[in-house]
């Protein structure tokens, strides 16, 4: 029998899929995977993101704003992501964070606008916060190049939300830091990468029941499909090298992983 794995985080949204939706979630399916998380990165993509649970029984939402846009954010955006995370199929907040890699002078543009950026974007990861505190939701949290910074502002809501930091790529003493605050990570096709050593070495410091497995479709396509348009099918090869690290079996790896995010995503059904 095919192990069972959830694809806790894609864009399903994406135009990638417009011309073959269909087919990547029956190839979904033939690969095993029963349940996948569309992630939204601002208030449009949240709406089209319910559309498609909506629409496909084995689609949930996570409803919220993405730092590399929260530039163009609203000053509040708490009334409407409160109105989004009602619906019956809005499973987390997210993605939310900071990203101090997307800032605008590391791509050529003025170190000057660099702060305001910043704030915006802890404004706007705040207001996620206090939504996901407010409606039992947890949240998928993005990082990059803000560790310190994010974990900071996380610390005052650390007992009273739950986040799971995405596309872990940090240290194994890092992966520490969040698991002791009840917090967890999940992994994506990079694990595969002949680079990946330290992503692998993270998997082998994460216990099974504290991590949960992820594509971020359409980006990071696992080998052998590396470079190429990533879809959530290609689970099944994330969790094989997963498996491979945590020296367990495929059904070991998917009672845990399963059991994981149906705790942390407790509107799934
Ligand atoms: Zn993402």
């Amino acid at each position: 029998m095919t192990p069972i794995f959830y694809d806790t985080h894609a864009h399903l949204d994406d135009d990638d899929y417009k011309a073959d939706f269909a087919d990547v979630l029956a190839r979904a399916q033939g690969a095993g995977i029963t349940k996948i998380i569309a992630v939204a990165t601002d208030f449009a993509s949240s709406r089209r993101a319910l559309a498609l649970a909506e629409k496909h029984e084995m689609i949930y939402a996570a409803v919220g704003w993405h730092p590399d846009n929260a530039h163009q954010a609203p000053a509040d955006i708490r009334a409407e992501l409160r109105a989004l995370a009602r619906h019956p199929k809005a499973v987390a907040i997210g993605e939310c964070g900071l990203d101090y890699y997307r800032l605008p002078s590391p791509q050529g543009g003025s170190p000057a606008a660099d702060p305001g950026y910043k704030r915006k974007q802890a404004e706007i990861f705040q207001q996620q916060l206090e939504v996901a505190c407010e409606t039992g939701l947890n949240c998928i949290i993005h990082q990059r190049s803000s560790f310190a910074d994010l974990f900071a502002q996380i610390q005052p809501f650390a007992q009273r939300t739950l986040g799971v930091f995405h596309c872990f790529g940090e240290s194994v003493e890092r992966l520490h830091s969040i698991l002791d605050l009840g917090w967890l990570v999940s992994f994506t096709g990079i694990v595969t990468f002949k680079n990946g050593q330290n992503i692998r070495d993270a998997v082998a410091a994460a216990p099974l029941g504290r991590f949960m497995l992820e594509t971020d479709s359409p980006y990071l396509a696992p080998v052998p499909y590396r470079g190429k348009r990533c879809e959530p099918a290609y689970v099944k090869e994330i969790s094989e090298t997963v498996a491979l690290v945590k020296q367990c079996s495929a059904a070991e790896l998917s009672a845990a992983t399963c059991k994981t995010a149906q705790n942390f995503f407790r509107k799934l059904a």
